[in-house]
């Protein structure tokens, strides 16, 4: 099998090359870009293998997509490819309309008119895998309530509303044109490799630096939190047996505080990594200062992951007790790899220079 993956030097999309390589014989083309968020090091294991190959393309590029279909034929694309940090949606919205919108628009053309030109056979088996985000669904606010497939769209930042947008298109394509697609809506993942401007590594990094860990607002927002490796697999499971046309949830099952994390992460730090921290505290809990909240900010998010636990048979693996652990454990074995990219050194290394 054959297989385009967008997006696969980010943080998720490395993660899936890394399960691909490892537990499948497919050969893997990863179209990606090379943003800030994209690292060619956190997929290594990959670079040297035969079966991978890097295509350093913008997905807005229609003529360039067109081309990697003719040189590929490929028999399905998992397109991870997007704009994904809500903080930065808010300070600068222009990236995430044009990847995640017109990115998504590119797509759907390019693949409806490979297929449209494809043997029979072949464009049966064809799949368009959209991988998308909890964050469409909007706020749970003070309700006991968990999203399911059939939630409304309530896109509440510039990110969520972007994703929205790219679903809406995807779920179009699949009734208009009869492109055949799947769609997957996940909660918030964590894990290694994760850009460090993100909540978790945020606070690990800040922490082990002796910086001051910021949470917004009062911290009492609420994420159910999957491990990325749990997400990757899903993922896998529903592009091999997942209904075309179908929308999946994925989640962790695993509901907290942002400040439940953050004490999480201080304490088994605490636990851990006692001796890299200053004499002047006595928890890395003394790092975390409180600032304004981001303006729109999600009180809750929750996921009914029932659907693809019963019709597909996948369910996580890791509690967030055992998954965070892994987290804090690769932050402490991997200060290079997340140095560098504070560094701005990891440039060189995204454009294989
Ligand atoms: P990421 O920001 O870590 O990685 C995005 C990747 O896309 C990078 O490698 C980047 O170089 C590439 N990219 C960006 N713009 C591009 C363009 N125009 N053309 C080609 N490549 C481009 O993102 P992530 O956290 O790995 O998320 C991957 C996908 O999963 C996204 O679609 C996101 O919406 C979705 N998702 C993420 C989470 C999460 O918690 N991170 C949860 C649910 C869904």
């Amino acid at each position: 099998m054959k297989i385009f993956v967008t997006g696969g030097s980010g943080f998720i999309g490395s993660g899936l090359i890394r399960l691909l390589i490892k537990n499948t014989d497919f050969t893997i083309v990863n179209i990606d870009k090379l943003t800030y968020a994209g690292n060619l090091s956190s997929h290594v294991e990959a670079n040297s293998n035969p079966r991978f190959t890097l295509e350093q393309i913008d997905i807005c590029n229609k003529k360039k997509i067109d081309d990697l279909f003719s040189k590929y034929q490929p028999d399905a694309v998992m397109h991870l490819a997007a704009e994904s940090h809500v903080d930065r949606s808010i300070d600068s919205p222009s990236d995430f309309i044009n990847t995640n919108v017109v990115g998504t628009f590119c797509l759907l053309e390019s693949a409806r008119e490979y297929l449209e030109n494809l043997e029979q056979k072949k464009a049966e088996l064809f799949r368009f895998h959209h991988i998308s985000t909890d964050e469409v669904y909007g706020d749970l606010g003070d309700t006991d309530d968990f999203f399911n497939e059939n939630t409304p769209y309530d896109p509440s930042s510039p990110y969520s509303a972007s994703k929205a947008a790219s679903d809406h298109l995807v779920r179009a394509w699949s009734r208009t044109f009869k492109l055949p697609v799947l769609i997957t809506n996940c909660s918030n993942n964590y894990g290694p490799y994760h850009f460090p401007e993100k909540l978790i590594p945020h606070v690990i990094i800040k922490a082990l630096n002796g910086e001051t860990i910021p949470v917004y607002g009062d911290g009492s927002q609420i994420r159910d939190w999957l491990y990325v490796d749990d997400h990757v697999e899903a993922l896998l499971t529903v592009l091999k047996k997942g209904s075309v046309g179908d929308t999946y949830n994925i989640g962790g099952n695993n509901e907290k505080k942002n400040i439940d994390v953050v004490n999480t992460i201080c304490d088994i730090l605490d636990e851990i990594a006692s001796s890299r921290r200053s004499n002047e505290i006595k928890s890395y809990k003394d790092l975390i200062t409180f600032v304004k909240d981001r303006p729109g900010h999600d009180k809750r998010y929750a996921i009914d992951s029932s659907k693809i636990q019963r019709d597909l048979g996948w369910k996580p693996k890791e509690t967030f007790e055992s998954g965070i652990r892994k987290t804090i454990h690769w932050y402490l074995e991997n200060q290079t790899w997340y140095e560098k990219i504070l560094s701005g050194n990891y440039r060189f290394e995204r454009l294989g220079k």
